[in-house]
C-alpha cells in the first residue's frame, strides 16, 4: 500500500483527526493507496494558508509575467512526468492507459496556455461623460478559490480550473474526488518544483460532506469551481449563494448524437462508438442518445453492433484493451440498475446488458450495451447513466431531430453527422448545447470555451474568456481636483 499525505501550506501532513481511507484499483478490485480523511479542521487550515498566501505572500507581489512563467515551468514538468501521472490515474480510476497517457500529456497545454495569457489580461479606459475625469477598469483576482473535481478525468479537469485560477493571481484549495486523490497529490510535488510559493496551492483529501461542503461554505473562500454530478452541483450552488460566492459548475449531460441520411457512415459509425463507449461511457459528454434518420437506420445499427461487439474488455494497461472497468462499485451497480430500468420500460437490448468479468480481473466491468426502441420520455433517454449504455432513437426529418435533441433537461453537448453544410449550420444554431460537433465527436481544447446550458451547468471553462471567471473588475475614477457638488443644495 502506498501512503499519501495532504498538501497544506507547502507541507505534507495527515488529517487533523488522523483518519485515513483506502483507494481501490477498479481493475483488480484491490486497495492500493491510503489517503488522509480530512475534515472541517483541515479545510480551515488550508483555507487560512491560502488566504495568508493571497494577502501577505509573494504570489500577489509577483508580476503577471512571473506568475505566467511559473505556470509554463509547471507545464514542462507535467510533460516530463506525464507517464508516471497517467499510471496513477489508470490505477485509481481504471480508464485505458491509451486515454490517460494522452490526457496527461495534453493537460500540460492548459498550464502553458494560461501561463502565456497571465500578462495579457488588459483592462480598459471607457469614455466618460464628465469633464476632467479619467476612468479606468482593472481586473483583480478574487482571493481563495475552491476547486472540486470528479474521478473520471482527475488531472485534466483540475487543469481546467487550476491554470486560469493561478494565472489570474488567486490562491486555491483543491478537493479531489475521494476515489482518485493520488494523482492530484503527486502533482503537488511538481507545483513546488515549479517554484509556486507555499500556500498558493493546497489539497485537502476526503469526502464530499466532510471536506467539500465545509470548503464551499468557508467564509474566506470567494469562488467555487466544480465538476461533478447534479446533486452535488445543486448543493454547492445553494451553499455558495448564501455568501454570494462566484460559482462555475460543470455538470452532467444526456447528449444527442444525430446522424442524417446523407452522413458519411465510415466516419459516423466510429463517431457513435467513440461517443458512448470511450472511457466506458464515463464522460459527461457521452453521446448517450443516438438519433438515426429513417433512411440509414437499419444499416447503421448493423454496423454499430458489429463494431461494438468486437470491443475487447480487459486490463486497462494492455494496449489491446478497448473497454476498461467502470470506476467504482457504486457506479457499477448504478449502470446495471439503469439497464434493468430500460428493459422494464420496454426498450429492446440488442447488445450486452450484463456485468462482465474478464479473466484476471476482480473489478467492475459492464458489457457495451445498446438499446433500440427507446422513446425520448423513457428514463433511459432522460437520465445520465455515466456508463457504456447507448439508447437509439429514430427520426424522420430535421425538425424532429431538433425536437428530440433538445427535449432534455441537460445541454452540455451535441453531435451532428451530415454532408449538407447549410443543415450543419442550422443544426448548430438550433441545438441547445454548450458544444456542438459536426462530423466529429468528443473534441475539447484549452483554446475554446466548454460548459453547459440548462442543468448541465453554469459558466464556461477553457479559452481566453475563462480567465475572467477568476477575476473581478474594479472601476477607478481619477479626477483633476474638483469641487464635489454640495449635496444639500437643491438644483
Ligand atoms: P460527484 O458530484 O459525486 O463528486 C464530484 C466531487 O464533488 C467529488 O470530489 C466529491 O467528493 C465532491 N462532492 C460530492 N458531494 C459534495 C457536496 N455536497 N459538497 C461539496 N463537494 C461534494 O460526481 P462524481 O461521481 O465524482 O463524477 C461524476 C459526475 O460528474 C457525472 O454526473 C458527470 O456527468 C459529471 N462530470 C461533468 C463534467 C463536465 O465537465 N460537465 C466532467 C466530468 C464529470
Amino acid at each position: 500500500m502506498q501512503s499519501y499525505g495532504m498538501f497544506i501550506d507547502g507541507d505534507w501532513c495527515d488529517a487533523a483527526g488522523g483518519a485515513r481511507f483506502a483507494s481501490a484499483n477498479p481493475y483488480t478490485g484491490a486497495d492500493w493507496a491510503e489517503i488522509p480523511q480530512g475534515g472541517a479542521a483541515d479545510v480551515d487550515r488550508a483555507v487560512q494558508a491560502a488566504h495568508r498566501a493571497f494577502e501577505e505572500g509573494d504570489w500577489p507581489r509577483w508580476t503577471a509575467t512571473q506568475r505566467g512563467a511559473a505556470l509554463i515551468r509547471l507545464a514542462a514538468l507535467i510533460t516530463d512526468h506525464a507517464e508516471a501521472l497517467a499510471k496513477i490515474e489508470v490505477r485509481d480510476n481504471g480508464k485505458l492507459w491509451a486515454e490517460m497517457s494522452n490526457q496527461c500529456r495534453y493537460m500540460a497545454n492548459w498550464y502553458s496556455y494560461y501561463g502565456g495569457l497571465a500578462d495579457k489580461v488588459e483592462g480598459s479606459v471607457p469614455p466618460i461623460d464628465k469633464p476632467g475625469v479619467v476612468n479606468m477598469v482593472t481586473y483583480e483576482p478574487l482571493g481563495v478559490c475552491a476547486l472540486i473535481t470528479p474521478w473520471n478525468s482527475p488531472l485534466l479537469l483540475l487543469a481546467w480550473k487550476l491554470a486560469p485560477a493561478l494565472a489570474a493571481g488567486n490562491t486555491v484549495v483543491i478537493k479531489p474526488s475521494e476515489y482518485t486523490s493520488a494523482s492530484t497529490l503527486e502533482l503537488m510535488s511538481l507545483v513546488a518544483q515549479a517554484g509556486i510559493p507555499r500556500g498558493v496551492v493546497n489539497v485537502v483529501t476526503g469526502f464530499g460532506a466532510e471536506v467539500g461542503m465545509p470548503l464551499v461554505a468557508h467564509p474566506l473562500v470567494r469562488k467555487v469551481a466544480f465538476t461533478g454530478g447534479e446533486a452535488a452541483g445543486r448543493a454547492i450552488n445553494e451553499a455558495a449563494a448564501r455568501d454570494f460566492k462566484k460559482v462555475t459548475l460543470e455538470l452532467g449531460g444526456k447528449s444527442p448524437n444525430i446522424v442524417f441520411d446523407d452522413a458519411d457512415l465510415d466516419a459516423a459509425v466510429p463517431g457513435a462508438v467513440s461517443g458512448i463507449f470511450a472511457a466506458s461511457g464515463q464522460t459527461c459528454i457521452a453521446g448517450s442518445r443516438l438519433l438515426l434518420q429513417d433512411g440509414i437506420y437499419d444499416a447503421f445499427v448493423e454496423r454499430l453492433v458489429e463494431m461494438a461487439q468486437a470491443a475487447k474488455l480487459g486490463d486497462p494497461m494492455d494496449p489491446e484493451t478497448n473497454i476498461s472497468p467502470v470506476a467504482t462499485k457504486a457506479q457499477h451497480e448504478k449502470i446495471l440498475s439503469y439497464i434493468d430500468i430500460a428493459k422494464a420500460e420496454g426498450a429492446k437490448c440488442i447488445l450486452g446488458g450484463r456485468a462482465a468479468q474478464p479473466e484476471g480481473s476482480g473489478g467492475y466491468f459492464v458489457e457495451p450495451t445498446i438499446f433500440t426502441g427507446v422513446r425520448n420520455d423513457m428514463r433511459i433517454a432522460q437520465e445520465e447513466v455515466f456508463g457504456p449504455v447507448l439508447s437509439i432513437l429514430r427520426f424522420a426529418d430535421e425538425e424532429e431531430a431538433v425536437q428530440i435533441g433538445n427535449d432534455t433537461a441537460y445541454g452540455l453537448a451535441a453531435g451532428v453527422w451530415t454532408n449538407d453544410l447549410t443543415r450543419a449550420l442550422r443544426m448548430s444554431r438550433r441545438l441547445k448545447a454548450g458544444t456542438v460537433w459536426v462530423n466529429t465527436y468528443r473534441s475539447t481544447s484549452y483554446t475554446t470555451p466548454f460548459g453547459g446550458m440548462k442543468r448541465s451547468g453554469l459558466g464556461r471553462e477553457n479559452g481566453a474568456e475563462a480567465i475572467r471567471e477568476y477575476l473581478q473588475p474594479k472601476s477607478v475614477w481619477l479626477a483633476e481636483p474638483q469641487v464635489v457638488a454640495n449635496p444639500f443644495i437643491r438644483r
